[in-house]
């Protein structure tokens, strides 16, 4: 331990300092562990130090980023955590349209820095969430249908492997490595910085609707149809949500069930009604908050309903597309959506996702069309009915759903899922483990093994 607080510039916490319960808690609040160290990381040399400690201890060695991971793969019992929340550098460079930001930053943070000069990078729908986790395992989010995943805007990264070796990846550069990282999570490395594509993206028109969960049967079947091939300047998606106490929304219906559209219009302000007429004609909306706004309000909208250490637990799978059978299901479960912070997201990911060919990068499926997520949220640990509640809604969805699903959407014992997850990817990228980490030091994630395990 003293080598490694000679070798680190950062705050290195242990069992009994002050700050050792901040540093070892993770967004999730169900997950309670007590790594034996935790790496308060300030630049490459931190993350090298770590890497290399942790190889040598043979101790668990979580990379915590944003700190979102549901399992709560940011943290570990005995083991050395490398956490990167301080390593929040960010460099835009206009003129080329690139943002350059080190594996600590969070969508906020970039959202901020890069909304100054008109553009985006696609991310999540959360700001609080980080960059680095969202995008290893692809990045949905409002802009994918327009300019793609996450991982489809990455133009390099830098990445401390299991030898303690910092590489520069990209299609030229360790080349392997840069296909393996967009998809595959944090199972190659530590990267420490991102190289994002970014777009002109400013103002966008937006914001949720929400229905009567009597029109919901409507409402998800124009969703299916209008998404198939809406204007690509259109993402959003259907769900399901609880009011929460919200000026926007009739007092006497705080508390109550709905569905919901939330849409994310990044085509000239004035077409959007003519794109959103569909959705106010199906149904009455007995709410909404819908109208110009700078992308990051948008992006940052639902914050305030998730603040960290509420408990969560969620699944997910891939759809090809949304039957009638599929509805059924939803028709069934998201009515009975058990607190206000759960929910059911339908994502798309059709549009430039699909102009990806398949083995362009690790992500697994490029022939799905949406990404649903089952996400149970609840704050009283003690409940555990919107646990079963996800059990239950993604076991009756499976016959109607793919065999894989997205990596970032799942939960911990979702660990024997990860050849499908990937489908014709997987061989690949248990080649490109097996040279890079050959020991999988990089195992607290969903793990693609190295042959030798
Ligand atoms: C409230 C909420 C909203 C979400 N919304 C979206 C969404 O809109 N779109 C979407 O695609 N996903 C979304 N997700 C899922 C999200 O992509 C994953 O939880 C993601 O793993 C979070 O990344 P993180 O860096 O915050 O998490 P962390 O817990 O820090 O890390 C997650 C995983 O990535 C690894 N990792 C983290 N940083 C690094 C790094 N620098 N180098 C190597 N490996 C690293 C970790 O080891 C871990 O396995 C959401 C999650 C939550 C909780």
């Amino acid at each position: 331990m003293d080598s490694l607080r000679e070798q680190v510039r950062g705050p290195i916490f242990i069992d009994g300092d002050d700050g050792y319960d901040e540093a070892r808690s993770v967004y999730n609040g169900m997950i309670d562990k007590r790594p034996a160290v935790v790496i308060g990381a300030l630049d490459d040399a931190d993350v090298i130090a770590g890497v290399r400690y942790a190889a040598e201890s043979g101790l668990d060695l979580s990379i915590r980023g944003g700190g979102h991971s549901v399992p709560g793969f940011g943290t570990n019992d005995g083991g050395v955590v490398i956490d990167l929340r301080r390593m929040k550098g960010i460099r835009v460079d206009p003129e080329a349209r690139t943002v350059r930001a080190q594996g600590g930053v969070t969508w906020g943070d970039l959202d901020h820095a890069t909304h100054t000069f008109g553009m985006h990078a696609p991310g999540g729908i959360i700001s609080t969430t980080g960059i680095a986790g969202l995008t290893l395992g692809g990045g949905i989010g409002y802009l994918t249908r327009r300019h793609g995943l996450s991982v489809d805007n990455l133009i390099s990264a830098d990445v401390v492997t299991a030898e303690g070796r910092l590489l520069h990846a990209n299609d030229g550069e360790n080349a392997d490595l840069f296909w393996a990282i967009r998809g595959g999570g944090g199972n190659f490395g530590v990267v420490t910085h991102f190289e994002y594509r970014l777009h002109p993206v400013d103002m966008i028109y937006g914001g949720p609707m929400f229905f009567e969960v009597d029109s919901a049967p409507d409402v998800l079947g124009l969703y299916r149809d209008f998404i198939a091939d809406a204007p690509e300047e259109f993402g959003g998606f259907f769900g399901w949500q609880i009011a929460p106490p919200l000026p926007f929304i009739p007092e006497d219906r705080h508390g109550d069930t709905f569905c919901i559209v939330v849409s994310c219009w990044t085509g000239p302000l004035d077409a959007a009604e003519d794109v959103l007429k569909p959705f106010r004609d199906v149904a009455p909306v007995v709410a909404e908050h819908v109208g110009p706004a700078p992308f990051p309000a948008l992006n940052s909208a639902f914050d305030a309903l998730l603040p960290a250490g509420l408990q969560h637990y969620w699944k997910a799978n891939y759809a090809l597309e949304i039957t009638d059978e599929a509805i059924d299901v939803h028709l069934v479960f998201g009515p009975k959506v058990p607190t206000m912070q759960s929910t059911m997201h339908l994502y798309p990911i059709n549009g430039a996702c699909h102009r990806v060919a398949s083995d362009a990068t690790a992500f697994g499926h490029r022939d799905a069309s949406f990404s649903p997520v089952i996400a149970g949220m609840w704050e009283d640990p003690a409940d555990n009915e919107a646990n079963a509640w996800v059990r239950g809604y993604a076991a009756a969805l499976a016959p109607h759903s793919m065999e894989g699903g997205y990596v970032n959407f799942m939960a911990e014992d979702d660990q024997g899922r990860v050849a499908a997850n990937y489908g014709a990817n997987y061989d690949r990228l248990v080649e490109v483990k097996t040279k890079y980490d050959p020991d999988n030091l990089f195992h607290m994630n969903q793990n693609i093994a190295p042959a030798s395990q």
